[in-house]
């Protein structure tokens, strides 16, 4: 039995938010605490008598560290999962350190600001030193390990599906599969068809920034980074078809490159259409994907969030999409001398998703792992203090959960390889 506060209340936090009120045994009650409290209300109303877990609502300012401190103290959760966005991580870790509760996140630190001088100076320095030149990495929240560790607490990093899932595969595959594993291909495959011209599938702005950045894969010790969707594979899906990926820049790369020194190459591949790729390097070429504040109308506006505000509401995208995701990993390797190679996935469809939780399956495949995260840390299988990835515990019981919270795994032999 525990008290968990959930912070931010958009696509992902609602999928957690339902998995948590059907899994009231360890979450009996929690907190819906996000800048906009309506949301928070109204999915409170919508869960209310479906569920013995009591749900408890609030609003803060996450980029607030005395608000969230009082809003704990108040609270008094044993952890604090955070669906807020990836600019709000320090803020409540900063926050968990101060009031003594676990952390729980899905995204890797990123600034909001990317021009301030100072975040930009470290940045710069990151970029030549690590040879990768993403917004985000993990070296803002790794910084935060001996504080957790003298605190006693427990800081769980990137329990999403990729990162999340992709990593916890990692790990299984490595404790029941291989003796070395050489090469880890992450692939992320969404079949799904909302019918609009343009929407993202989460929130825009993290996403358009993620795949309009250069992509990187990390190879014999060093990063090799490429130009923004300059190599593209074809590959044939389970539940899904034929499609296109791309190569992208991802954070679990990062982990897995530190945590699995002996792996020689590791990729990660997402699937677009060329509709797709077309309408974001329009909106990129007119400055719409910028990032910095501009002035218009004697007013400052940041383009990218402008953007937003036009494009569909990701949470609106449930009821029309259809089709599947299929998200795992490919791994190649040796086990008793033999080679072997192995692919690990689950398959995930959109309209299922919105039967459940009224969410399509994006947000599904994230939010489902964001509350298996929290369980592992509040019920003590994954709680021991630091900061850690989800390749750092045993992945066994969280394997389990996976196939007992709606996204079941298969793993396949000799699954057909990426060149
Ligand atoms: P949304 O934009 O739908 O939701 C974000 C929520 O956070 C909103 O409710 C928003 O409030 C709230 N919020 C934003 N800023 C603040 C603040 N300063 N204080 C309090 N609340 C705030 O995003 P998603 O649900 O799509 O994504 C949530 C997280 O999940 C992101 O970090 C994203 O990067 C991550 N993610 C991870 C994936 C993975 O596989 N690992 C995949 C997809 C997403 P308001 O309602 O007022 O806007």
């Amino acid at each position: 039995m525990s008290r968990l506060m959930i912070i931010g209340c958009g696509g992902v936090a609602s999928v957690a938010i339902h998995k948590c009120c059907q899994n009231s045994e360890v979450f009996d009650e929690i907190m819906i605490a996000s800048r906009t409290v309506s949301k928070c209300d109204a999915l409170k109303a919508e869960l209310e008598g479906t569920t013995s877990t009591k749900i408890t609502t609030a609003k803060v300012d996450a980029d607030n560290v005395d608000e969230l401190v009082a809003l704990i103290n108040n609270y008094k959760p044993e952890a604090v999962l955070n669906l807020a966005l990836p600019y709000q991580d320090l803020t409540i870790m900063d926050a968990c350190l101060k009031t003594g509760v676990h952390y729980i996140d899905t995204a890797n630190y990123e600034a909001e600001d990317t021009e301030d001088p100072a975040w930009r100076a470290i940045y710069e320095e990151r970029c030549k030193r690590l040879g990768f030149t993403a917004y985000f990495d993990y070296s803002w929240q790794w910084a935060y390990r001996e504080k957790f560790q003298e605190a006693g607490l427990t800081a769980l990093l990137g329990t999403g599906f990729d990162p999340g899932v992709t990593s916890v595969f990692a790990a299984y595959a490595k404790k029941h599969y291989f003796d070395e594993i050489h090469t880890i291909d992450i692939l992320d495959c969404n079949g799904g068809d909302h019918g609009y011209p343009f929407a993202t599938n989460f929130n825009p702005e993290i996403n358009l920034r993620e795949v309009s950045a250069p992509g990187s894969y990390f190879e014999n010790g060093k990063w090799v980074e490429i130009p923004a969707m300059s190599i593209k594979r074809e590959y044939n899906f389970e539940g899904v078809g034929m499609k296109d990926m791309y190569l992208l820049h991802h954070e679990e790369i990062e982990a897995l490159a530190a945590n699995m020194p002996e792996v020689k190459r590791i990729r990660f591949f997402m699937t677009f259409g060329q509709s797709y790729l077309t309408h974001m390097k329009c909106l990129e070429n007119v400055g719409l994907l910028r990032t910095d504040a501009i002035e218009f109308q004697g007013q400052q506006i940041v383009p990218i969030q402008f953007l937003k505000a036009l494009l569909p509401d990701p949470a609106s995208l449930g009821p029309r999409t259809v089709g599947k995701t299929n998200i795992g990993c490919i791994f190649t390797g040796i086990k008793d001398g033999k080679e072997r190679s192995i692919y690990i996935y689950n398959v995930c469809d959109h309209q299922e998703c919105y039967k459940e939780v009224k969410s399509q399956a994006i947000s599904y495949t994230t939010g489902v792992p964001a509350m298996i995260g929290a369980m592992m840390v509040v019920s003590g299988q994954w709680k021991k203090p630091g900061v850690f990835t989800t390749d750092e515990f045993d992945p066994d019981p969280y394997m389990d959960a996976l196939n007992k919270w709606g996204l079941p795994w298969v793993v396949e032999e000799n699954p057909v390889l990426v060149d």
